[in-house]
């Protein structure tokens, strides 16, 4: 089976994915690449938590500083857990840890702070009903692993999220800042997920998102016919190259510089 991410990378760079998925060079990890993992990471893990934490814990009464406290003092244990769980690997790579604790704490005391306001808005208005957490967040699935054997491909979408009306889209999270455009393999990705869920519900998937979570953006975009037949033009290509092992040719481009394999393929 061929993941989402093996097109992405294949329109990266084919080489990269030769190094990776056929002669199986373990890619080295930077302070960049892992720093930005753990943030995604956390991201996820709030998002996956929220949904219980909001309809267990949550009642009318409470006011919006009681609904921050309990949202924020959430995050802080995923936080808090989810370092742990790096704290030698980011030792290695020379991140500093205590810093690192109090960019995510930040960044998600403003954010528990905005749904805490949104959810008292909502609940001032409809009370606590059992829509709630659907009608404010659309949250359907966190990390939904999605595959079709017709295609030979799978993948997990980041966020799936739900209308009410029924419509699906799928959500790719992003860390950092939206900048330059929609970037070809972004689009790509989500589009892919888009047509595995067009195959495995049977329903037209009309729009992807990619959301920027560290700045609060979201990028809306349209599910295209065209785009998903470059999705299928270069899973064949994906396809053709797992299955001939043919080195694909090594080309220097401006992006390798930031490429974990740059050493690999350019020491000498
Ligand atoms: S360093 Fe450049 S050529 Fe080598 S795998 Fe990375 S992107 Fe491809």
């Amino acid at each position: 089976m061929i993941y989402v991410t093996d097109l992405t990378e294949y329109l990266f760079c084919p080489y990269k994915l030769y190094l990776k998925k056929i002669k199986g060079v373990p890619l080295p990890q930077t302070s960049e690449m892992l720093t930005g993992s753990i943030i995604h990471k956390v991201y996820e893990e709030v998002l996956q938590r929220e949904k219980i934490t909001i309809e267990q814990r949550i009642c009318e009464e409470m006011g919006i500083d009681k609904i921050f406290k309990i949202l924020y003092a959430d995050s802080k244990i995923v936080i808090k857990n989810v370092m742990i769980k790096n704290k030698v690997k980011l030792k290695e790579l020379g991140v500093d840890y205590l810093d690192l604790i109090k960019e995510l704490q930040e960044e998600l005391k403003e954010d528990e702070l905005l749904k805490a306001i949104r959810i008292k808005k909502y609940i001032s208005i409809y009370g606590k009903d059992k829509n709630l957490y659907q009608n404010l967040f659309m949250v359907k699935d966190m990390e939904y692993p999605i595959s079709s054997i017709e295609l030979g491909l799978s993948g997990k979408i980041d966020k799936l999220e739900e209308d009410s009306e029924g419509n699906l889209y799928p959500v790719e999270l992003k860390t950092g800042l939206f900048s330059n455009g929609i970037r070809k393999h972004e689009k790509l990705q989500v589009t892919a997920y888009a047509l595995l869920l067009e195959k495995e519900r049977g329903v037209k998937i009309l729009l992807g998102f990619l959301e920027y979570y560290q700045v609060k953006q979201r990028i809306p975009f349209l599910i295209k016919e065209d785009d998903k037949k470059e999705v299928l033009e270069i899973l064949s290509k994906v396809k053709e190259l797992f299955e001939g092992q043919k080195e694909p040719i090594k080309e220097k481009k401006s992006f390798c510089k930031r490429c974990g394999y740059s050493d690999f393929c350019w020491s000498t």
